[in-house]
């Protein structure tokens, strides 16, 4: 099989385990969103980050790679819940 150099293609071969109902990132919707958080619709590699029409951003983790990103960016701004998720759920990754 050839090797790709596309990352959609390489996040194609990750598989997530769901956990419904309890999500592993979260954002504090009362505050006005921050230029760190609106960042992360471009910054997020996975794009579980997305602005909606009213200009509040939105994540979606289920398809977290868990990298880290969002909790370092955000982290002054305390807008961010994150945390690993809960054993057996979340990303796995294929090796080889
Ligand atoms: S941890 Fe990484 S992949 Fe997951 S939501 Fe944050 S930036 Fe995106």
């Amino acid at each position: 099989m050839a090797m790709s150099d596309k990352i959609e293609e390489k996040l194609y071969q990750n598989r997530y385990r769901v956990d419904e109902g309890c999500p592993h990132v979260r954002i504090d919707a009362s505050k006005v969103p921050s230029e760190q958080l609106k960042a992360m619709v471009d910054i997020c590699p996975a794009g579980c980050y997305v602005e909606g029409e009213n200009g509040k951003v939105e994540v979606v983790p289920d398809g977290c790679m868990e990298c880290g990103t969002c909790r370092i960016v955000c982290q002054e701004t305390g807008e961010l819940e994150w945390a690993y998720p809960r054993g057996g759920y979340g990303i796995l990754f294929k090796f080889g």
